[in-house]
């Protein structure tokens, strides 16, 4: 049976360090991390989600600062807002919460953040920084997948990493840490021919597909390493990930539960980012 991976607790520890980091900060050099966190419209989830990233920040000592703006705001009033923000001193990192309304491209908004405040690391100064395997901020959602499997004991050099999906946001960056860490790595996608075939090789495998329960417990290497990046909500309202965790668990080595697995991991990201952002400006 899988050792459990409890990305709640392993994010709680981090998110204990942040407050030491963020006391420090304030200090010896007198800053206090500032984030402002941009929401226009009212979408459900990201409503959820900006008050969850907002709560996160006062229990660490970082200052949030919300722009909740309306669904017609218009996309020259959201970058005069980012030109603001990109000069104000205690602005250290700018989250701007997707999805935006269909009027506003968010390629534009990403690339009007200034790279040093880009603390979801979407930027594409902070991309090809990745890429290269340069100094940069990083994606969170990807770096609490490294996290997870870093808690898990396994060291990534010479493994074989799968990564199902290539989204900008978590399969593309994630598999370029990993290579970094020096893994062999397997990039799945919609057209991956004998997806089962592929996953079967994976000492460690990323399921970051948006399907419920797609990776079936069977398909898992015996030992493996397991990390659902997956949140799918079902019709009875629950939450559930990409993997079968019943049948994964069986098999894998190590497995992070969805939720309480990479969710936790990806907000605390965040407050390391904001936090990594005040330390350089
Ligand atoms: P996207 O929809 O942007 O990407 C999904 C990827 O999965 C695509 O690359 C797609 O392939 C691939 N895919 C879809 N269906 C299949 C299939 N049948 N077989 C193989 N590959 C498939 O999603 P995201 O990357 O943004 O998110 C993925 C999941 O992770 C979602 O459930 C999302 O909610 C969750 N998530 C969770 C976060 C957290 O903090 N816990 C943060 C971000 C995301 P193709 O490119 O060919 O279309």
């Amino acid at each position: 049976m899988a050792h459990i991976i409890d990305g709640k607790k392993i994010a709680g520890d981090l998110r204990a360090q942040l407050a030491v980091a963020c006391e420090t900060l304030n200090q010896t050099r007198g800053i206090v991390p500032g984030l402002a966190v941009v929401l226009i419209g009212n979408n459900p989830a990201s409503e959820v989600y900006v008050r969850m990233k907002k709560k996160a920040c006062a229990d660490v000592g970082i200052a949030s600062f919300s722009h909740e703006l309306p669904a017609d705001t218009s996309q020259e009033t959201l970058l005069s807002l980012i030109a603001v923000l990109n000069v104000d001193p205690k602005i250290h990192g700018i989250l701007v919460q997707l999805p935006l309304p269909h009027h506003i491209d968010a390629a534009t908004i990403i690339q009007a953040i200034s790279p040093e405040k880009d603390v979801d690391g979407f930027h594409p100064v902070n991309a090809g920084l990745l890429a290269t395997g340069s100094p940069g901020l990083r994606p969170c959602t990807p770096l609490g997948i490294m996290a997870l499997i870093e808690n898990a004991g396994m060291d990534p050099s010479g493994k074989h990493a799968v990564i199902i999906g290539r989204s900008n946001i978590v399969g593309k960056p994630v598999a370029l840490m990993l290579l970094q860490a020096h893994a062999t790595v397997t990039i799945c996608h919609s057209r991956t021919h004998h997806l089962d075939q592929v996953v079967a090789a994976g000492d460690i495998v990323v399921a970051a597909i948006g399907q419920p329960r797609f990776v079936q417990g069977d398909w898992i290497k015996k030992g493996a390493i397991v990390i659902d990046v997956g949140t799918n909500r079902l019709d009875d309202g629950s939450l559930c990930g990409d993997c079968d965790f019943a049948s994964a668990k069986q098999r894998a080595g190590a497995i992070s539960p969805a939720p309480g697995g990479v969710g936790p991991m990806t907000i605390a990201m965040l407050l390391a980012n904001t936090v990594q952002a005040a330390k350089q400006s």
